[in-house]
């Protein structure tokens, strides 16, 4: 997934005090130019907070998915939201694939099966590629639950996943980089400069803690959806 900034956003529909964007340039996946789209979303299930959108590529004409972030804004009632809009780019995907093995935190045996699942994903062997994930499910899990899981089913296993993990660390340590005493609460409060170099820090946080919080959870719940109303 690849975020469109607001700057490629060429026009919006008007939803109350929501603007979903209606046009949009760029980088298109399939054909590798800089194309304009026009989104088409499915919006009658309204209660989902993600939407999925497509668009034809107005150089190749080929379909791309886009995913709508619809979140709940009623306690910010008259006041104009703008819904964040994602690509979904393999290329992309290959990229965060790159950064995926540079990370000392990941299992060489993740990031090969995760590889492999990309790899026969795009070149479209679709069994090859449910086969690959279903490895690269096994692995994340075996990675948490250890070789204690061998006979358990995967439902079992992803039922003992929370156990595991512990999701709350990476929150938990900005109690202490926000603490009243430190020098980023004082740069906050304006009592200590901001560099350019810390200010792109500070956007690299809220990125962050905005798609840890909010962007991957409702991803992965809206993805699940789709899929369920797709095998059902
Ligand atoms: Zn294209």
């Amino acid at each position: 997934m690849r975020k469109i900034l607001p700057g490629s956003i060429l026009s919006y529909n008007q939803y109350g005090y929501l603007k979903v964007a209606k046009t949009i340039k760029s980088k298109c996946p399939k054909c590798g130019k800089s194309g304009e789209f026009t989104l088409k979303a499915n919006f009658y299930q309204v209660r989902k907070t993600g939407v999925f959108a497509e668009g034809h590529c107005s150089e190749c004409k080929k379909p791309s998915v886009f995913v709508i972030m619809i979140n709940d804004y009623s306690d910010q009632k008259n006041q104009e939201q703008e819904a964040e809009v994602y690509i979904y780019d393999p290329s992309a995907s290959r990229n965060r694939l790159d950064q995926i093995e540079q990370n000392k935190n990941m299992p060489r045996d993740l990031i090969r099966s995760y590889r492999s699942a990309l790899n026969v994903s795009q070149s479209k062997d679709n069994s090859a590629t449910a086969v690959m994930s279903k490895r690269v499910l096994e692995s994340v899990l075996k990675n948490y639950l250890g070789e204690t899981i061998k006979d358990k089913s995967l439902s079992q296993q992803f039922d003992q996943l929370p156990k595991h993990i512990d999701l709350t660390t990476p929150i938990q340590s900005l109690s202490h980089l926000v603490h009243p005493d430190s020098p980023f609460y004082e740069m906050l409060e304006l009592e200590r400069e901001i560099d350019d170099e810390t200010a792109v820090l500070l956007m690299k946080l809220l990125e962050g803690l905005i798609e840890y919080l909010f962007v991957l959870p409702e991803v992965i719940r809206s993805v699940q959806d789709e899929i369920e109303k797709k095998l059902n």
